[in-house]
């Protein structure tokens, strides 16, 4: 018996289906092949919820969410901070990974803003996989971990893994060439293992996010200046709305919590995060 992580996501009817960042027991079937026996407890699991409302297991056992942003398309906040919640949902630690920091100008409007998600202890790292800038501090952060990739479409994401794992390059363009279609058109989920220990599961089938289904608490738990001030609300289970002695709405008011966030906190409330992934 062996156990390894997979590289592609299948389904077994034995099995249940398996998805990429499992752990699975195996057992040689022929050599060279083997079977997957069982599927091991997940960590967490990320779902993808297609057009039916329908949700599939799509990676487990995460240690990191990377969520790429970068100075063009415009940076939607509102999606990054459904991407934070979403991390603090699944217990995983989330990083901002600006991309394209050759294109970062000294007066772009991102300065402000990534100084908010700084102060609010989010880490980041600047990169650039055009010039290939700051990938060590990818794998470095990786640290033998497992992380997916998201990000708004264009942000620079299968650029990255290219960067990465310079392997598939070839691969990838072969997979275009032979289909005649952009490789954006794949919805597989892959896991890629970035040397030395790490891996990175790139999921280009993440169309929608669908946070709405969390309860208040969890997406409150996202937000964590929100949290913090929640405490000293008089209602126990204030929206921060339109409450009497509503703490978050006074640290609005006095700058501690930034206009921004508290919007978003209240969209992901209403169930408004459908986030278009790329
Ligand atoms: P994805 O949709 O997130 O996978 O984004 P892509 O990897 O397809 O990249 C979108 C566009 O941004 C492409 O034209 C890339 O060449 C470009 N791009 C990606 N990374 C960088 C970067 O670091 N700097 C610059 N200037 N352009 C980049
Ligand atoms: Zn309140």
């Amino acid at each position: 018996m062996a156990q390894g992580r997979l590289l592609r996501t299948m389904t077994r009817r034995s099995t249940g289906r398996v998805v990429c960042g499992d752990r699975v027991t195996v057992r040689e079937s022929f050599p060279g092949e083997a079977v997957v026996e069982r599927i091991l407890p997940r960590r967490n699991v990320l779902e993808r919820t297609n057009y039916r409302g329908q949700a599939k297991p799509l990676a487990a056992n995460l240690d990191l969410l990377f969520v790429v942003i970068a100075p063009a398309p415009i940076p939607d906040l509102h999606l990054l901070d459904a991407y934070l919640v979403l991390a603090s949902h699944l217990a995983v630690k989330p990083v901002i990974v600006l991309n394209k920091v050759d294109t970062l100008t000294d007066t772009h409007p991102l300065h402000a803003d990534l100084a908010l998600y700084r102060e609010l202890g989010y880490g980041m790292i600047s990169v650039s996989a055009k010039q290939a800038v700051g990938l060590d501090a990818v794998g470095e952060t990786l640290d033998g971990g497992t992380a997916i990739l998201l990000g708004q479409s264009g942000v620079g994401k299968s650029s990255l893994v290219n960067r990465l794992i310079p392997d598939i390059d070839a691969r990838t363009q072969a997979l275009s060439a032979t289909s005649g279609q952009g490789r954006h058109t794949t919805t597989e989920t892959t896991l890629y293992h970035v040397p030395p220990t790490g891996a990175l599961i790139d999921s280009p089938g993440i169309r929608i996010l669908r946070l709405g289904h969390l309860p208040a608490s969890e997406i409150q738990r996202g937000f964590p200046e929100v949290a913090e001030h929640a405490q000293g609300c008089d209602y126990r289970d204030c929206r921060h709305d339109r409450e009497p002695a509503c703490a978050v709405r006074a640290a609005l008011e006095s700058g501690q919590i930034a206009a921004s966030r508290l919007v978003s906190f209240h969209r992901l409330l209403a169930g408004s995060a459908q986030a278009p992934g790329g």
